[in-house]
Order: C-alpha cells, then sequence, then structure tokens
C-alpha cells in the first residue's frame, strides 16, 4: 500500500478526541482521556522537544562501521539528567555503548522496557540533497540518516521518559529505556550483550521497540501496523556444486555448472508450505475489510481448501508481500562459478536468501530441500548466522490491547494491523527470553529513505507519535 504521508491536522483530532469522550461517558469503557484538559501534557511542546532531540541524535554520527554509539549515548544521557533521570551506559566495546534507564514504578507488576537502537547504517553521500548529518528541516520534514530508522522512535522514547518524570505519573510497572548499539549487523555489542550480560537491567514482561508504522492519506491515519513478529533470515546458506575440472572441448556429466544450475532451478520453482499463525491471519482479515473486493476475497478464502491452492498462485503472481509472509520464502539471489570458456571449473556456487517463518525447524527444512535437490554431486550448507526464533507475541495481551484501544482513541476511522516483520530487529532477542514485544512506529510511506537516500521523518507525525506513545505507556504502565 502506498499512501500518502500527511496527518490529520490537530483541530481534527481534537474534534475525534472530544467524540471518543462523549461516547465513552455514556458506555462502560474506562474514559481514556481522564482529568481535565488542563492535566492534559502539552503535546504540542513534547513534540518540539522531541524535534530538537531528533535534530542532535542525528547530528551525532553513527554510521555503523565504525558506530561511535556512546556518543549518542552520552547525549541521551544528558537530556534525561536535565529532568533528574538517572541513567547508565553499558559497554562491551568503550565506543559502543548502550544506554539504559528507569522509571521505578510500585512493583505491582513487571516493568515495561521501551527500546531503540542507536547506530544507523551508511550514506552515499553524494545522492543526498542535504547534509545526512545536518539535522535539516525542509517542507515540514526532518532529514537525516536514522531520522527514520530508529533515532526519531529514541527521540520520542526520550520524550516519553521525561515527560512522565516531570508529571510524576504514578506507575505499576518500572519503565525502562534502553537505547542500544549495533543493530544493523553487529549485535553483538549491542542486543546481544544486554541479553546475556546485563539482563537484569532489561527484564520487563513487555517492550515496545521499532517495527511497526502507521499509514495516512488524505489527513487521516489510516493504519496503525504493530509487529508482534518476524521472519528469521537464515544468512549464509549456499549451493555449493564439486566436479572434475577439465577441458571444455570434452563435456562432462559431473559439470558442476550443470548441476548447480539445476538445483538452483528446483529451489527457485520450490513453494514450501503455506502456514498462518495467529498474526498473520489478524492481518489478513483486518486487511479484507479494507481491500477492493477482489483483493479482499483472496485473502478470507486463503485457507479455504477449496480455493487455497489457486489463491496461492495469484499472490506468488501478484502479491509477492503477502505470498513471502505466508510462508518460509527462498530466493537464488548469488550464483557464481567458472573462470575461462574452455575450462571446465571443479566447483559452483550460489547462495540463497531464505527468510523462515518464526517457528520453522531448521535441520528438518534443510533436509527437505536436500531431497528436493537431490543430487549428491550438491551440498546445501547450514546458516553461518541467526538471530533466535521465538513464537510471536500475543494478539491478547494487556500491551496489545492498549495499543489498540489507544489507536481507537487517537484515529477512530484507523485500523490496527498486527503483522509479521519480513526484516529483522532486535526484537528477536527480546522474544526469545520471553518477553511480550511489539513493534511501533511514525507515519512512514514509501519516500520515507529508510536505508536509502534523503531519509526523513515528518515533523508533525513524529509530535503525533510522542502524543501516541506517551498514552500507551501511561495505559500499561500507569498506576490505576
Ligand atoms: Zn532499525
Amino acid at each position: 500500500m502506498t499512501m500518502r504521508e500527511t496527518i490529520p491536522t490537530p483541530s481534527v483530532r481534537r474534534a475525534a478526541l472530544a467524540l471518543i469522550v462523549l461516547v465513552c461517558g455514556v458506555c462502560a469503557v474506562r474514559a481514556p482521556l481522564a482529568g481535565t484538559a488542563a492535566q492534559e501534557p502539552d503535546f504540542s511542546r513534547a513534540g518540539d522537544e522531541a524535534t530538537r532531540t531528533l535534530q542532535a541524535l542525528v547530528r551525532i554520527d553513527t554510521s555503523s562501521p565504525p558506530g561511535n554509539e556512546t556518543l549518542a549515548a552520552e547525549h541521551v544521557q544528558s537530556v534525561l539528567e536535565k529532568a533528574d533521570i538517572p541513567s547508565k551506559i553499558l559497554a562491551l566495546d568503550p565506543t559502543r555503548g548502550n544506554l539504559v534507564a528507569r522509571l521505578e514504578g510500585d512493583g505491582s507488576k513487571r516493568p515495561l522496557l521501551l527500546m531503540a537502537h542507536t547506530d544507523v547504517v551508511g550514506v552515499e553521500r553524494a545522492d543526498w540533497t542535504v547534509d545526512p548529518f545536518g539535522g535539516v528541516i525542509r517542507g515540514g520534514h526532518l532529514y537525516g540518516r536514522g531520522a527514520s530508522d530508529d533515532k526519531g522512535q529514541l527521540a520520542a522514547m526520550v520524550q516519553v521518559m521525561l515527560m512522565l518524570e516531570r508529571r510524576q505519573v504514578p506507575l505499576a510497572r518500572d519503565v525502562i529505556l534502553l537505547a542500544e548499539s549495533g543493530e544493523e549487523g553487529t549485535t553483538e555489542v549491542g542486543i546481544d550483550f544486554m541479553v546475556e550480560r546485563h539482563w537484569d537491567e532489561i527484564d520487563a514482561e513487555f517492550a515496545l521497540n521499532e517495527g511497526g508504522q502507521m499509514t495516512a492519506s488524505g489527513g487521516a491515519v489510516e493504519t496503525v501496523s504493530i509487529s508482534t513478529t518476524e521472519k528469521v533470515p537464515w544468512r549464509g546458506i549456499k549451493l555449493i556444486a564439486r566436479g572434475t575440472a577439465g577441458h571444455g572441448s570434452a563435456p562432462r556429466l559431473d559439470n558442476p555448472i550443470v548441476h548447480l544450475a539445476a538445483a538452483v532451478a528446483k529451489v527457485g520453482a520450490y513453494q514450501s508450505p503455506m502456514r498462518l499463525n495467529e498474526t498473520t491471519r489478524a492481518y489478513l482479515e483486518r486487511l479484507a475489510t479494507m481491500s477492493p473486493p477482489d483483493v479482499a476475497f483472496r485473502y478470507r478464502n486463503l485457507e479455504n481448501p477449496r480455493l487455497s491452492a489457486s489463491i496461492q498462485d495469484q499472490l506468488r503472481e501478484a502479491d509477492i508481500g503477502v505470498n513471502s509472509m505466508v510462508r518460509t520464502s527462498i530466493s537464488p539471489n548469488i550464483i557464481s562459478g567458472g573462470f575461462r570458456r574452455n575450462v571446465i571449473p571443479a566447483e559452483a556456487e550460489a547462495e540463497l536468501d531464505i527468510r523462515a517463518l518464526p517457528d520453522e525447524d531448521l535441520d528438518q527444512f534443510l533436509a527437505t530441500l536436500r531431497e528436493l535437490i537431490d543430487d549428491p554431486a550438491v551440498e546445501l550448507t547450514a546458516p553461518t548466522s541467526m538471530r533466535p526464533a521465538a513464537p510471536p507475541s500475543s494478539l491478547d495481551s494487556e500491551l496489545f490491547h492498549a495499543l489498540e484501544q489507544v489507536q481507537q482513541q487517537m484515529f477512530p476511522e484507523a485500523v490496527t494491523l498486527p503483522t509479521m516483520l519480513v526484516a529483522a530487529t532486535d526484537s528477536a532477542q527480546i522474544r526469545a527470553k520471553g518477553v511480550q514485544a511489539y513493534g511501533v512506529g511514525m507515519i512512514r510511506d514509501d519516500l520515507s529513505g529508510v536505508h536509502g537516500t534523503d531519509e526523513r521523518v515528518s515533523v508533525e507525525g513524529l509530535e503525533l507519535f510522542v502524543e501516541y506513545l506517551y498514552r500507551v505507556v501511561v495505559e500499561i504502565a500507569g498506576a490505576d
């Protein structure tokens, strides 16, 4: 879905909020915006402050490698200090520190963890129209590497910590902020280090992390995507064909190029079995309610035994995002072999991009592929690295209900879409420790430039996200 990057005007939103208060005044639902207007936070000021924090964070170049995330952690520390919130920086590598801060609750419920990473991917500076580390605001957008992934989220979370502390919001849960390093490919200094060596600092019942987004159209938020699980990239799996080297004038039956080509063709044609989980099933159901009739029909009948096979064929051709969401996907993306036209090489190889469903059994899956390839001359290697697999976080948890409730308060016309990410985040490590982790995010569209050029966020969208996050955190962690 491509949505225009627009957000509701404050007056529209306020009218919508007023309506909800009225509705809830006559129903049994706990009044979501209890208290008088004077007790409401000034979200516009909070948005301004978060924007300044984000600008400062963007100006600290934490491109990884080398990262230098300690500089960003120290900046966050100085911002928190202004509200007398203590924090510590924990580091495996002194230049790549992780910041942890904690606001204490009354202990009646287990903690909530807010997490965002401080490292960013590199830039191809020549392609940018602004300085990627300048924090430039232009046309209502703040530009810069990390503005969207993931420093915007970090700035919003820092802001929520400031607001909770300054307003002395009574808390049932500890609220922990983790600004971790190394998310973009060097998790050993970041989330792995924190989980293995400092778990007591971040142990929580629930976590909010990157991985979701909002889409908007015609001035209104339409969808609020919350990721509850993610596919597991199995990195470095290769097909390696081996044969006998020889002269190209005398073709051989064991030519590894021929064997590799046959194996790649089989793997490329293979569709692993479709398997929905609670999240993908709910995603498709809710997406159907906002899709054109023919698309909705496909989503609603995907598991209909009579129609499933033909619908799956249609998805494979025309809805490749959904097709990948319902199965472990395999894409052969690099192939190499041979060096001279007249020499039969001894070896040829292809690398596969495999994104596994969260519950996929690695050994069994590889065994299935080996059976399919059915060629002793072709070896299928095991992955060289992978994030841990974990069950999806529940759609029936206190935090997921809070996320839906705040969406209904702030954006009554929108839909909360539980999603399974096809990309990987640090939530994998947290879920593997039993935490119910959910990915949230700001308004984003195809032009947000995540990992690309001119990455940016809408300044108004950041303010809106601060409000959303604050309300969710108060709902889940506040004391009644
Ligand atoms: Zn990220």
